[in-house]
């Protein structure tokens, strides 16, 4: 009767082990099929991943999927598939991607509309009619984002132009407590000054027609910010030419340059 027992016990516990082990297998799997898929569209879509070594690279899929096991994302009037994913992740990592245990504490749900919208909550500044908001108040943590905005922020006529890389400088810049154009953590003391200076003497050049930065920069300081660093991510060799003493200032603040 004894061994009976034990021989029951037995087959019991390697099933329940056995089951143990095949859930664990297929989730492993799903993790590895998703990294799969997720690099064939980085290597489609985002050019700054395709410019990385492979070092980096493998890297920057980690970042990504570490991203989007910790965001939610959801579809309003839209569905969300894998590149948009991707795109969004993507932005999220490219701007804090030399700050490897950057995590965005301030984030938690990302909403996806089709195109433009226009809703009364509040936000830290209004953009562009309105094509990505970063949510505050009872909107904190949240995020909206155009679909059509993001996927032309990575197509090859997007220009010096993205939309969520924007959105999460403005959330990077938010996380010190204030949206103000001086993101302090990333920013070294010494060069707070001469970045406000800086920002100052631009703007000036803007008004008067003096420089090709977008006009919105205008807005205030945060969306100066904001607009610089969506050109200097999409467009760095060509804001180099252009802003050799702002492109250094980036350099220094974003952690290093983003021309080899
Ligand atoms: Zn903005």
């Amino acid at each position: 009767m004894e061994i009976l027992s034990y021989v029951f016990f037995a087959i019991t516990m390697s099933i329940v082990l056995l089951f143990i082990w095949s859930k664990r297998k297929k989730q492993q799997d799903g993790v590895s099929e998703s990294s799969e898929a997720y690099k064939v569209i980085l290597n489609q879509h985002v050019s700054f991943y395709r410019e990385l070594n492979e070092v980096d690279r493998n890297r920057f899929l980690e970042e990504v999927t570490s991203f989007l096991k910790d965001v939610h994302i959801e579809g309003v009037g839209t569905e969300v598939d894998n590149v948009d994913r991707v795109l969004i992740a993507s932005s999220a990592v490219i701007p804090i991607f030399n700050f490897p245990y950057w995590h965005y504490k301030n984030l938690s749900n990302i909403i996806l509309y089709p195109d433009t919208f226009n809703k009364d909550f509040q936000f830290d500044g209004m953009h562009r009619n309105t094509l990505g908001m970063v949510g505050e108040g009872f909107m904190n943590g949240q995020m909206i984002l155009s679909k059509s905005a993001l996927h032309q922020g990575f197509s090859k006529n997007g220009g010096e132009n993205n939309t969520a890389i924007h959105e999460f400088v403005h959330l990077i810049d938010k996380r010190d407590g204030s949206v103000d154009g001086v993101p302090e953590l990333l920013l070294a003391r010494p060069y707070v000054i001469p970045w406000i200076k800086m920002m100052h003497t631009e703007m000036n050049k803007i008004k008067t027609g003096h420089s090709d930065i977008d006009p919105y920069a205008l807005t205030n300081e945060a969306e100066f910010l904001a607009v610089v660093s969506e050109y200097f991510f999409e467009k760095p060799d060509k804001f180099k030419q252009h802003h050799p003493e702002l492109y250094e200032l980036l350099t220094k603040m974003f952690g290093k340059s983003v021309i080899e």
